[in-house]
């Protein structure tokens, strides 16, 4: 029998973030001295108290078997309790379910909700993932387009007009992935009238919401009307530095927490019990170090923007959050470098990688083919020196 990979895998791109850091490891495993901004990883460990609940859990407290499928009760009350107190949203401990990062959450509602053909409004840039989780699930991304002029916030009207009678979901990140971009509750409350108006549900991915340098994050499932709506994601990858522990939950109506939970309860069971340990401690002792690992991001993006700045041919946006950037490049295609034509986002990063030795992750892959992505969770040493880096190389096309 002649078996290859499914049509489904055959339509998706390998994650192009993962694939750029994996390229930038292997450079360095050969001992090219190559520096990375392409991974959205916080470069801090996860704080010790947290991986102390994870080691009790262990030692002393025996967390070896099977947890419920949509995560501890425990942690699922104070997950809701965090939504209560810090977001106004009400998710009873019941509309919770605990994954393997917000990736899995993302997929279990994907293909929760979506029957084939079915189409989901992504706001564009958009996270890498949004576009592939939504064609594995059989669905269709529609792409509502930012720019940089606007903040890389799409108008309410364009929201209206991507709208079909085929349009189930509606999906963004805020703080974004990959602009920096933050939604007021202002720009919030017009596209839930439209959300409302039009009986649709949205995704609203807060991922980096302790990475907020307004200090004003709103979710958009505190609106009126909206708490029956929205599916709102969180996790703990980014504001506790847990990237590898995968830890993610969502909040929605009870009727998708039980469609979420069958399809989970049949794919992974749940996620491992000491990660969800560590989850408790890190949810029940505060904001400290989250507040202390932002502060240092936020140091870092201005002194990376001050220098970005000084880059010919990149056009940059202040981030209000997350922790890149993402210059639009448009004046640098069609450059040269000696024989070889700058022809997209993508030649430009393949440039970078080889002359500067700088990985960063090409526009195309977030749905905006004149920028390229930065990410600026590194070491200022280190992120002084690839700007420099980029800023030469630049200076060598012609
Ligand atoms: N959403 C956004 C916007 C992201 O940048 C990421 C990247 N980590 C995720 C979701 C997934 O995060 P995780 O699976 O680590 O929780
Ligand atoms: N979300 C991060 C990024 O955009 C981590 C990698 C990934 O999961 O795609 O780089």
């Amino acid at each position: 029998m002649n078996l290859k990979p499914s049509n489904r895998i055959q339509n998706i791109e390998e994650s192009s973030t993962l694939a750029m850091s994996a390229k930038a490891s292997e450079m360095k495993s050969k001992g090219i001295d190559v520096i990375s901004l392409s991974l959205g990883e916080p470069d801090f460990k996860t704080p010790s108290h947290i991986c102390d609940g994870a080691k009790k859990a262990i030692d002393s407290e025996n967390y070896f078997s099977y947890p419920p499928v949509n995560g501890y009760l425990d942690l699922r009350k104070a997950i809701s309790n965090k939504f209560s107190v810090e977001n106004n949203l009400n998710y009873d401990p019941n509309d919770i379910i605990v994954s393997n990062g917000v990736k899995q959450s993302i997929t279990n509602v994907m293909f929760s909700l979506l029957n084939k053909g079915d189409e989901v409004i992504v706001f564009s840039p958009y996270w890498v993932s949004y576009d592939a989780i939504i064609k594995l699930a059989d669905g269709i991304p529609v792409h509502l387009n930012g720019n940089i002029d606007n903040d890389f916030k799409p108008s309410p009207h364009d929201l209206e007009k991507s709208i079909t009678n085929k349009t189930k979901l509606i999906i963004f990140s805020s703080p974004c992935n990959p602009t920096g971009s933050v939604f007021t509750k202002n720009e919030l409350e017009k596209y839930s009238k439209i959300i409302l108006k039009n009986n649709l549900y949205v995704i609203s991915d807060e991922i980096y919401e302790h990475i907020n340098f307004l200090d004003e994050h709103f979710s958009i499932g505190s609106l009126e009307g909206m708490n029956e709506r929205t599916i709102t994601l969180n996790g703990f990858s980014k504001g506790f530095a847990m990237t590898g522990w995968r830890l993610g939950y969502m909040g929605a109506p009870r009727w998708i927490t039980n469609a979420c939970k069958k399809m989970q309860g049949q794919t992974t069971s749940a996620n491992c019990s000491i990660a969800q340990r560590a989850a408790l401690v890190a949810l029940n002792s505060g904001t400290k170090s989250t507040i202390e690992m932002k502060n240092e991001y936020l140091k870092r993006r201005d002194i990376v923007y001050n220098l970005l700045n000084k880059i010919n041919g990149f056009k940059v946006n202040i981030p209000k959050g997350a922790f890149y950037f993402f210059p639009n490049i448009e004046e640098l295609i069609g450059k040269h470098y000696k024989n070889d034509k700058i022809n997209s986002a993508s030649d430009l990063c393949m440039y970078y990688l080889n002359q500067a030795k700088v990985s960063l992750v090409p526009g195309e892959d977030f749905g905006a083919p004149n920028c390229i992505r930065l990410s600026y969770a590194a070491s200022e040493k280190d992120l002084m020196e690839a700007v420099n880096r980029l800023k030469n190389s630049t200076n060598n096309l012609t």
